[in-house]
Order: structure tokens, then sequence, then C-alpha cells
């Protein structure tokens, strides 16, 4: 819809990562969760305080981040309603109309377009396709559909920009829910990537696993282990339908604090 995707960058180190959150429209209170996160340790920093522990001024000068809180906009505000009655609204409810088993609007996942943009990214993306063909989602769908081609979309293809542009020794994308930390794709072994994995699993109390088959492809997470050969974590956040409702905020951010810190110093 012509929106901007925004990105910020704190920190001067050398230790560049990169948080995502928000690829999944109804899972937008990980957007919530990287802001407030922003919002503590630049606060912590300016009153010379710890963040989980960690000196705010120290992991500043340890690391850059670069946090994209808000990678699907269009749909984000298609699922809390902050999109209302037009053409792009009635489009979308037609998109929905074809999957009456999803509610609409707060089972949407994709862009407004209906393009489902953790599917998007050129790793394995045609098993991913035979997958999500075989499931019945050959088109526009408020979830599951991988779009015509990896990198279609505007969003997807500018957070994989961003990325290779940043150069990151890390990224974390959020999602919700499940309380599981993935941290592997296919069978590439990144040094270091399982411990890390149990580092946040010890941290949040979220298990580190394995992705299950069937959404094991053409992610970000997955693109970003293929092509950088570097540790790569998805965060399944918080337990509950989606979207999550704001009131188990507090305890999302209590259990990804240390997670979101230590994320920046681990590697
Ligand atoms: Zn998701």
């Amino acid at each position: 819809m012509g929106k901007p995707l925004w990105s910020l960058t704190m920190g001067r180190g050398e230790n560049r990562v990169l948080y995502s959150a928000a690829h999944h429209a109804n899972e937008w209170i990980t957007a919530t969760l990287l802001l407030y996160f922003t919002e503590a340790l630049a606060g912590a920093f300016a009153r010379g305080e710890k963040l989980f522990g960690q000196s705010a001024a120290e992991i500043l000068d340890y690391a850059r981040l670069c946090l994209v809180p808000l990678v699907d906009p269009d749909g984000v505000d298609l699922v809390t309603g902050e999109l209302q009655a037009g053409q792009s609204y009635d489009a979308a409810a037609a998109i929905a109309a074809r999957r009456p088993e999803i509610p609409f609007p707060s089972g949407w996942k994709a862009n407004i377009r209906g393009v489902d943009l953790n599917l998007q990214y050129p790793a394995m993306w045609d098993e991913a396709r035979r997958i999500k063909t075989a499931a019945g989602f050959t088109g526009p769908a408020p979830a599951n559909w991988v779009g015509p081609a990896p990198l279609s979309a505007p969003e997807s293809r500018a957070l994989a920009a961003l990325t290779r542009r940043f150069d990151p020794a890390l990224t974390l994308a959020y999602h919700t829910q499940g309380e599981v930390i993935y941290w592997r794709f296919a069978d590439i072994e990144i040094p270091g990537a399982q411990d890390i994995a149990g580092t946040f699993s010890a941290v949040s109390g979220y298990a580190a696993a394995e992705t299950p088959y069937a959404s094991s492809f053409a992610g970000f997470r997955d693109w970003f282990i293929q092509s950088f050969r570097r540790p790569g974590f998805t965060v399944e956040a918080g337990r509950g339908v989606n979207p999550l409702p704001l009131s188990d905020f507090e305890g999302i951010w209590r259990a990804n604090r240390g997670i979101l810190t230590l994320g920046a110093l681990v590697t």
C-alpha cells in the first residue's frame, strides 16, 4: 500500500545483529516487543543502568543492532482494524472469502495481497511451494501462499536487501506463538548455533527445537542460515491463539528480554 518499512539502528559496535518482527500480520504483538526492547535499552543507556544484568553502555559499545519491528505493516493494519473499508480491505475480504475456515481478519497472516512473507525467501522455496500447493494454497490467501516467485513481495525483498547490506553476525525473527526457538535449517551445521539456542532457552523458558517439516522452508531464518552460514533464530513468543491479546504482553516481555539482550552479545 506504499507505506514505508522502518528500521532502527542503535549502537556503535562491530557485532552487527538484526532483529525483525511481524512478518505475519496476526503476530503484531512482536512489533510491540521490539519497540519496547528498544525503549528499555535506550532508557537503560541514558540512565547508566543495566538491562538483563548487562550494562547498556557496554552492549551499545560492543554491538550494532538493526531492528525491523514491522515487516508486514499493511497486514497488521488489517488485523488490528486500522485498515477500514475501502479498495484494499475489500480485496483482502474477497481473498479471505475463498478460505472460510480461516477467521477474517484475525486469522490473516499474509501481506495485503495475500502473500505469506515468511514463505518468500530463496531457501528451498520450491519445496515450500510443493507443500503449500498440496495443502491447497495455490494463489492469494490469508496465509500459506508462497507467492509467484521468491522475493516477489516488496516487504520480503526489502528485508533481504537490508540484511545483505547490514551483513549481520546473528538474526532473530520474532513470531507468535508456541514458546519455542528454532535454530536449524535443513542439515546445515552452524558452529555455535545450538549452544546459543540453549542459552536463549535457559533465559526464556522456551524450548529449543527442530523445525516441523511442513514449515521448514523459504522462511527468513532458513534463507539467512543458508546464505550467510551464521546463526539465525526464529522465536515463537507467547502461547495461545493468534493474535495474542495485549494482556499477554507483560509475560512475553519477561520471557524475551534475556534473548533480546544476549542476542547482541553472544556472537
Ligand atoms: Zn509467524
